[in-house]
């Protein structure tokens, strides 16, 4: 197979270009801990305690000091009563103690015996059924986080776990990152607003505006601030104000079409006018027309018009830029090594971005219909398959997999 034509840029290359602009926002945000789901944190979380924060029981059960339960059987007096959230006294020599998951255990208790093992006698001493093993089902201090310990680290971007775990440790607030502030605005005279047109009086020509929804949609899973500007008309002077208008008090402007070399294509030449492009072009596939410049102080970042090219460039390019815009220390997304359950005998030049999904059998199976225009193929996708340019795939072959699951948190 042919190289990629001159002047396309490699998509790794034009990442890296991306990320090298995408210095972090100014400014952190303190948020409720409950409101942190998928903020990126601005500093390292350290732990003011211990986590646990004494040694405490993971059964319901008896505290017992091993030595003085040499063989089964042996029948002690039960001394104290520890419920969870209570406080223990230390453990009397010759006693045993009743102890319910998550309560401390008393001081000189070694080992607890879950209560399955224990039968409790009439005359109130509980008779001990198995020899304990010393520190049997103790949950140690600390055993989950240490006092001083970095729990998270600035950069993470937080999830679910993650907000559990500041929460551990007593915080009830985070610095995060600030949300950067796009503007987002589709240009085509064809586009229509779902809702302002029934599909049958659409006139002829005419197509619903579908990138504005996933777009908005993208954006606002990574916490973006959105101002939706809406559709501008394919020409000059409304591209030009649209893209002056977005220039003000965004992180990035977002377009999508008009970014191609048509006659109808307003957006390079008016983002040239007002402020400067780039890079332009990538070898990809779908996606090719892909645009990254500045217009005065807000990025730009100009997405291709078809909906499945808008849509895998964002997930490609968009969203590790705004990571990193947020200061996350991770942008890549996981990737994973499947085995072809199809055959790709005429493969692209260029790198290509096959919609797939996992079969039954964990291998991958492709959606018919790869045009770039075809967006079921990314509703019916639970990925895209990254594959290298010129590149045939044969029934069995392993390829990269990059789960939708992760390119749409
Ligand atoms: P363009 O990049 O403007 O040349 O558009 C390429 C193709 O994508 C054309 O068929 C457009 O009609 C279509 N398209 C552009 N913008 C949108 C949009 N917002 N929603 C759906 N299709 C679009
Ligand atoms: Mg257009």
């Amino acid at each position: 197979m042919n190289a990629p034509r001159p002047g396309l840029r490699p998509l790794d290359d034009a990442l890296a270009d991306l990320l090298s602009q995408a210095r972090p926002l100014a400014g952190v945000e303190h948020v409720p801990t409950f409101e942190a789901d998928g903020r990126v944190l601005a500093h390292d979380l350290v732990s003011a305690l211990q986590v646990p924060p004494q040694d405490n029981s993971s059964m319901d059960g008896y505290a017992v000091r091993c030595a003085e339960i040499a063989d089964e059987g042996v029948a002690l007096p039960v001394s104290q009563r520890i419920p969870a959230g209570s406080e223990a006294h230390p453990l009397a020599p010759g006693s045993v103690a009743r102890i319910f998951t998550g309560a401390p255990v008393p001081a000189g208790a070694d080992a607890i015996v879950m209560q399955e093992d224990v039968q409790a006698l009439e005359d109130g001493r509980a008779r001990i059924l198995r020899v304990p093993s010393a520190g049997q089902w103790i949950r140690r201090s600390g055993e989950d986080i240490t006092r001083g310990a970095v729990v998270l680290r600035a950069g993470e971007r937080l999830g679910p776990a993650a907000t559990g775990l500041a929460a551990a440790i007593g915080l009830a607030v985070l610095p995060v990152a600030r949300r950067p502030r796009v503007a987002l605005f589709s240009t085509g005279d064809e586009l229509v607003m779902p809702g302002e047109v029934p599909p049958e009086a659409m006139r002829p020509g005419a197509i619903y505006n579908s990138n504005r929804f996933f777009l908005r949609s993208l954006l606002l899973r990574l916490g973006c601030e959105v101002r939706d500007l809406g559709i501008v008309p394919d020409q000059r002077e409304a591209t030009l104000q649209a893209l002056a208008t977005a220039a003000r008090d965004n992180d990035l402007i977002l377009t999508s079409g008009g970014v191609s070399v048509g006659e109808e294509d307003h957006i390079k030449p008016a983002v040239q006018q007002l402020g400067r492009l780039d890079l332009w072009q990538i070898a990809m596939k779908p996606g090719k027309p892909f645009a990254y410049g500045r217009v005065g102080e807000a990025h730009f970042i100009g997405l291709p018009g078809n909906p499945v090219s808008s849509f895998v460039t964002f997930v490609l390019l968009v969203r590790p830029f705004l990571l990193a815009l947020m200061g996350a220390s991770e942008t890549a997304p996981a990737a994973w090594q499947l085995p072809a359950h199809f055959d790709w005998p005429r493969p692209d030049r260029r790198r290509e971005f096959l919609r797939a999904r996992r079969d039954a059998e964990g291998g991958l199976v492709l959606f018919p219909n790869q045009s770039s225009g075809v967006l079921t193929s990314v509703a019916w996708a639970d990925g895209l398959i990254d594959n290298p340019g010129g590149q045939a795939i044969a029934r069995g072959d392993r390829v990269r997999f990059l789960p939708l699951a992760e390119l749409l948190a």
